[in-house]
């Protein structure tokens, strides 16, 4: 036998291992920069990277963890329902963000407007649709994504190219939502069309090309510290100090007609919406971003204050015309309307409807249940016919009319199962002179022929 070798010691050094991550690292695009990219394009192009479906992504990777089995269903269902607003602040926001960094080891805040989430009013936020610029995403090259800009409901125009956003495919016309099952950033949720090719919107407005400006201002300052609630009354006691030390002179300057609302936002217990906070800004010529972290910081530009469009006055609305329409509405032949329905076809909201018309609200849940009725009548009385008719041909070819070999005559959604139907199968058995059954007439065992 050999003798053992003794090697000299030696110091083992472990190579540099970045940690694992469960999904890939992928970099999110233009982080700090106006045209940051948003967390649910971030999704998208992650799901894309993972060759699956968004929508799968969520239910299988993302949801797993974020929620209970039971939950889970109606949560993925929220996500994609609710679209870019469940990516870009509040709860639901913060969950997604953390579950995705976690997946990915990426930090992920800078894509939402997180860091906002004390200071600024959730109202009017978001857009529902998403709006986009055909001359950025041809600049993105063959890797398109979507900036986080795109989907807050007052950026209106490009903060690049100073022209109006669009929302509809060049191709089908289909107006854009943020996130779907299946979709893919930079092409249409529809047809698949790539949005580069769509015709770009007009030149912006001044008053557009500051809003955008300054909520794009946000996104790129989405980094460092969150400001908290205090900062927000103390940069609006600034601006009244800075405007000439009266609440309704600032009141007055961004269009309110008195000083009952800057009272509530100076004492913390309510935020002021996006809008006012850029007419305030825009008044003084101070940068949101700063104005929302409790200073007041000028900026070069802002728009002449003649060109601040006045603020939507409440919409007087003609009541007894809209009743006697919708009078119309609930007496057709056709489909009585549900109540959003009818509200959507007057061309009112719901909870309006609700508050200045509640007898003609009750009339129309009324209708709206007679209707519902009728048609079940209707439904029930069909599938009658159809019940005899089988059990009789049934019979003449000399088969038992089980209740699975009446039920493959009768359409998809109707069933033996439901009571009523049942009676009329046993009726029409009874009808061809079929025993009745001795357990009673719906124990539902098999009859036979007799
Ligand atoms: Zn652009
Ligand atoms: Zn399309």
């Amino acid at each position: 036998m050999r003798p053992l070798h003794v090697y000299p010691d030696a110091t083992i050094i472990e190579p540099d291992v970045p940690r694992r991550s469960r999904l890939y690292n992928l970099a999110p695009r233009a982080v700090g920069t106006p045209l940051g990219e948003a967390l649910a394009s971030y999704g998208l192009r992650l799901a894309e990277a993972h060759s699956l479906p968004f929508g799968a992504l969520i239910a299988e990777e993302v949801a797993p963890l974020m929620s209970s089995a039971a939950r889970r269903p109606a949560e993925v269902g929220e996500i994609l329902a609710s679209g870019a607003a469940s990516m870009v602040i509040g709860e639901l926001g913060r969950r997604w963000c953390g579950t995705l960094s976690a997946l990915t080891t990426v930090a992920l805040e800078p894509l939402t407007l997180l860091k906002w989430e004390e200071v600024l009013s959730r109202r009017h936020l978001v857009h529902e649709s998403l709006r986009f610029c055909p001359e950025c995403l041809d600049a993105f090259g063959a890797e398109p994504y979507e900036p986080l800009a795109w989907s807050l409901r007052r950026v209106t125009a490009c903060p690049v190219h100073a022209r109006m956003l669009v929302d509809r495919c060049p191709a089908c016309g289909l107006r854009q939502r943020s996130i779907r099952y299946r979709a893919v950033p930079g092409a249409c949720r529809g047809c698949r069309a790539p949005l580069r090719t769509a015709t770009p919107g007009g030149p912006a407005p001044d008053w557009d090309r500051w809003s955008s400006a300054s909520l794009s201002g946000l996104v790129s300052a989405s980094g460092a510290s969150r400001p908290t609630a205090a900062e927000l009354p103390r940069a609006i006691e600034a601006a009244i100090q800075a405007t000439g030390g009266s609440r309704t002179r600032l009141a007055n300057l961004i269009g309110l007609s008195s000083t009952g609302a800057v009272a509530l936002w100076l004492s913390g217990s309510i935020r002021p919406s996006v809008d006012i906070l850029m007419r305030v800004c825009a008044v003084g010529k101070w940068d949101l971003a700063a104005f929302l972290d409790g200073r007041l910081v000028g900026v070069g530009w802002a728009p002449d204050p003649a060109d601040i469009p006045s603020r939507p006055k409440r919409r007087e609305i003609d009541w007894s015309r809209l009743t006697r329409q919708a009078d119309r509405a609930l007496r057709t032949d056709g489909v009585v309307p549900s109540v959003p329905a009818l509200a959507a076809r007057l061309g009112v909201s719901e909870s309006s409807l609700e508050a200045s018309a509640p007898k003609l609200v009750a009339r129309a849940v009324a209708a709206r249940r007679t209707w519902i009725g009728r048609q079940a009548t209707a439904r029930r009385d069909g599938a009658r016919a159809i019940i005899d008719e089988a059990v009789a041909s049934l019979v003449r070819d000399g088969v038992a009319p089980s209740a699975r070999r009446v039920q493959t005559a009768l359409p998809k959604p109707l069933s033996l199962r439901e009571p009523a139907l049942k009676e009329a199968w046993i009726a029409a058995m009874a009808r061809n002179g079929l025993g009745a059954c001795p357990r009673g007439p719906a124990c539902g065992r098999r009859p036979t022929t007799t």
